[in-house]
């Protein structure tokens, strides 16, 4: 029996940790910050010096475009007209979406195939955070898996083609665009001559250089259970981006039973095995996609796979808030919470 509730959506809270009163800031640059509500959350840009002012908004600009190419509500975004053409006709897309998603599946092919962009259906289904969120049926989603399999994808990289062979397949890049466009942001804020900001992305971080006072930027990670708790806190010194993929920013309870939106392609359904994941990483691209996969593998394949990439790390909270860091973490990191 379908059962609908009201779906939760709160975004990630990250804080960004004042230092100590150094002399230097007082002195500091004012910034400039500007904030837009895309990509269904809210995005913050805050930079620093004489150009930041152009600069944020060339970037907010570049944000828009892709979320406009991406937005799976308008009918008439690239990824709606390539999901309305499924069993009919290949899509010439824009560069920037056939990069999004040759990225997603080749990333995908070192993690267990977790991360699919054909998870549409599915995410249809089930509806968090969407209209008409449900507790769907074993056969409904039985029905559906098969429509659900990246590599079914005909993707043509000469011509920027893509084709889903079966009516009915839908790609989702929900779990992609946002971070590859907070990078494509911060390519323009550098290219404009920036050298301190900070993106935030409904909680996804990616810093440029340090703070105007000279310190590095520190920001504090949501810990999943506790709204206003902090579970780890970090410089970003080796690092310039935090990624978070959890269960506690959009979902419904039905029963007793928190559903959130990420889904598991193998089996239609939620993941258990982690609250959240926080990649620690030099991609935004990356870093969403892997903070995903990771939900989905759970912590201990999650580390089994990582020792594939040197250099990505991740901050693992389980839903009985055990604190898992995989090892290049060690003395980088402040756990504040367990
Ligand atoms: P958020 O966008 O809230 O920061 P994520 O980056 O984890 O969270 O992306 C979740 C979104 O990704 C979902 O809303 C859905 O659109 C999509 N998604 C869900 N499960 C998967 C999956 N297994 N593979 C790829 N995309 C997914
Ligand atoms: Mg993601």
């Amino acid at each position: 029996m379908a059962v609908y509730v009201r779906a939760i959506i709160i975004p990630i809270i990250v804080s960004v940790l004042v230092g100590g009163c150094s002399f230097g800031s007082w002195f500091a640059p004012k910034p400039y910050k500007e904030t837009q509500f895309l990509m269904d959350t809210i995005i913050e840009i805050t930079a620093y010096g004489p150009k930041a002012e152009p600069a944020v908004k060339a970037a907010f600009a570049e944000f828009k475009r892709l979320h406009i190419l991406t937005n799976n509500f308008d009918p008439d975004s690239q990824v709606s007209k390539v999901n309305q053409l499924a069993g009919q006709e290949k899509v010439k897309v824009d560069p920037d979406v056939f990069a999004m998603i040759k990225r997603s599946n080749e990333l995908s092919d070192q993690l267990d195939g977790v991360f699919d962009v054909t998870i549409g259906p599915l995410v249809e289904l089930w509806g968090i955070g969407r209209k008409g969120e449900l507790v769907p049926t074993q056969a409904e989603i039985d029905r559906l898996l098969p429509l659900v399999n990246y590599h079914l994808m005909e993707l043509d990289p000469a011509a920027e083609t893509v084709y889903l062979p079966k009516k009915g397949m839908l790609i989702d890049l929900g779990g992609i665009a946002k971070g590859y466009a907070t990078d494509k942001a911060i390519e323009i804020l550098k290219a404009q001559g920036v050298t301190s900001a900070l993106v935030n992305a409904g909680g996804d971080v990616r810093v440029i250089g340090k703070r105007p006072d000279g310190n590095p930027w520190r920001i504090g990670v949501q810990h999943p259970r506790k709204e206003a708790g902090v579970i780890a806190k970090m410089a970003m010194t080796d690092w310039d981006t935090l990624e978070t993929s959890g269960d506690y920013q959009r979902y419904i309870v039905v029963g007793g039973v928190q559903y959130s939106h990420i889904i598991d392609p193998r089996t239609g359904r939620q993941p258990r095995g982690l609250a959240s994941v926080t990649m620690v990483i030099n991609s935004s691209t990356d870093g969403d996609i892997f903070s995903t996969a990771l939900f989905v593998l759970g912590p201990e394949r999650s580390l089994e796979a990582l020792k594939q990439f040197p250099g990505v790390e991740a901050i693992m909270v389980t839903p009985d808030g055990k604190v898992t860091t995989s090892p290049g973490l060690a003395g980088k990191i402040e756990i504040t919470e367990e």
